[in-house]
């Protein structure tokens, strides 16, 4: 699935080909995703000019000068820049054509994702206006995270995890991050102290910061298909790691399942 770091290495790979840039075309080949596609959606956007290439979240935020396009990249959506010969695969369900002479084209084989069009400020639509802070942004920090865990029993991990509490910490950079700052998943979220909720609101912004900027080093590779996500090639702790030895204590890496999605962590190293 793809996480916040992914998505904001996609807006960044995407835009220089959008902004400034003027739609020529846009066809829909499938409607049917998450929410169907509103029928007015080409008429929409058809000859208006990017302004921007934002990220809210998981969403990404096209702004034109009458409104805004809200797309989400669902469980396996992905957008690449095509040209316009570019043959089409199967679940390539939606494209903009450009002036730019590139083609952005949404393939999404789970029809999970979405694409809204709204000429209303994109931060009041349905899907953003209750959305919690960006974990990058300075509005996360230790405060905000230790008064949010007070009174709260259920665990750390699925705190971390709740879009209410932050936004787009996957399961993948939350198992990361507990490691980083020793902090068992299971813990109490109540029973985190001042100085642990600093600790876990550092490695929360150092893995997807990492994550961000290894993505950000293969956007040439934007314009094909096989981009990888970045926590490929980071150096994960536990993450899928189970039975293998923890790099810094050597135990095996324990997994057991937390909340529907799998949690690996070291007994030793988290407590
Ligand atoms: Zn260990």
């Amino acid at each position: 699935m793809p996480e916040l770091p992914e998505v904001e290495t996609t807006r960044r790979g995407i835009a220089p080909a959008l902004v400034g840039h003027r739609v020529m075309a846009a066809v829909v080949r499938e409607r049917r995703l998450r929410w169907p596609i509103a029928s007015n959606f080409e008429s929409s956007v058809i000859g208006q000019t990017v302004r921007a290439v934002e990220r809210r979240a998981k969403y990404i935020l096209i702004r034109f000068d009458t409104g805004t396009l809200i797309l989400h990249l669902g469980m396996s959506g992905s957008l690449r820049l095509v040209k316009p010969s570019a043959a089409l695969k199967t679940h390539d369900h939606w494209d903009l054509v450009m002036d730019s002479g590139w083609v952005l084209r949404f393939h999404d084989p789970r029809r999970f994702g979405s694409l809204h069009f709204t000429s209303d400020d994109p931060q009041c639509h349905r899907l953003l206006k209750r959305l919690a802070p960006e974990p990058l942004s300075e509005a996360f920090d230790a405060d905000y995270l230790y008064r949010a865990t007070r009174k709260r029993s259920v665990a750390i991990k699925q705190l971390i995890m709740n879009s209410q509490l932050v936004v787009g910490v996957g399961n993948i950079y939350a198992s990361e991050a507990l490691f980083r700052a020793r902090i068992s998943p299971r813990r109490a979220a109540c029973r985190i102290t001042k100085a642990e909720a600093a600790k876990l609101v550092r490695s929360i912004k150092t893995v997807l910061a990492a994550a961000v900027k290894i993505g950000g080093t293969t956007l040439r590779d934007y314009t094909n298909a096989d981009g990888e996500p970045g926590y490929f090639r980071q150096k994960l702790f536990v993450y899928e790691r189970a039975g293998m030895a923890c790099r810094v204590c050597k135990t095996h890496i324990k997994q057991f399942t937390q909340g529907q999605r799998s949690t690996y962590w070291c007994a030793v190293c988290q407590r």
